[in-house]
C-alpha cells in the first residue's frame, strides 16, 4: 500500500473509496460482458454498424475494470475475487438480452450507460478535493460513459429515423 500516497486523502475514509470503487468494479465487468454478449447475439438492420460499437464498448468496459482495480489496490483494498459478488455489489446490475434486435439492444445498452454516468458521477463528487487521484480515475471513465451514452444513441436514432424514413415510402 502506498503509504505517502494515501496519506494525501482528506476528509474521506479510505475504507468508504475502496467499497464505492469495488461497486463500481463489479458493474464494469457486467457492463463489459453485456457488450460482449449483445454484439455476439445482436440481429436486424444496421447490425454491422452496431457491432463494432458494442465491441469498441466492451474494450472499454475492461480498460475501466483494469484502472479501477489497480486503484483499489493502491489504496490497501482488495478488488472482489469471485465473480458472484459482481452482483451482490452492482450499482447499475446487469441487463440480460432478451430481444436481440438491433433496437432493443441499442436502448438496453443506453440504459446501462445512463446509469454509469449517475454512478461515477456521484464518485467525482464524493472524492473532489478529497481524493484528487481517484477523482482523476472517476473523471475518465465519466467522460468515456457519457460519450458511450452518446455514441448508442446516435445510432439508435440514425436506425430508428432509416426505418421509418422506408416504411414512409412503402406506404
Ligand atoms: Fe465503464
Ligand atoms: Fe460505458
Ligand atoms: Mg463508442
Amino acid at each position: 500500500m502506498a503509504t505517502r500516497g494515501n496519506s494525501i486523502i482528506k476528509g474521506i475514509e479510505i475504507n468508504e473509496i475502496i467499497t464505492v470503487l469495488n461497486k463500481a468494479y463489479a458493474d464494469e465487468w457486467l457492463a463489459y460482458y453485456q457488450y460482449f454478449i449483445e454484439a455476439k447475439v445482436i440481429k436486424g438492420i444496421m447490425k454491422d454498424a452496431a457491432i463494432a460499437e458494442l465491441q469498441q464498448h466492451a474494450t472499454d468496459e475492461l480498460r475501466h475494470a483494469n484502472m479501477v482495480a489497480d486503484r483499489i489496490l493502491q489504496l490497501g483494498g482488495t478488488p472482489l475475487l469471485n465473480p458472484k459478488e459482481w452482483f451482490t455489489h452492482t450499482n447499475c446490475g446487469y441487463e440480460e438480452p432478451k430481444n436481440f434486435d438491433v433496437v432493443s439492444i441499442l436502448e438496453d445498452s443506453i440504459k446501462g450507460e445512463q446509469c454509469a454516468i449517475s454512478i461515477y458521477s456521484k464518485l467525482a463528487e464524493m472524492t473532489r478535493d478529497k481524493d484528487i487521484v481517484t477523482y482523476d480515475i472517476v473523471s475518465e471513465i465519466l467522460a468515456d460513459e457519457v460519450e458511450h451514452e452518446e455514441d448508442l444513441q446516435a445510432l439508435h436514432d440514425d436506425i430508428t429515423e432509416f426505418v421509418a424514413d422506408i416504411k414512409k415510402k412503402i406506404t
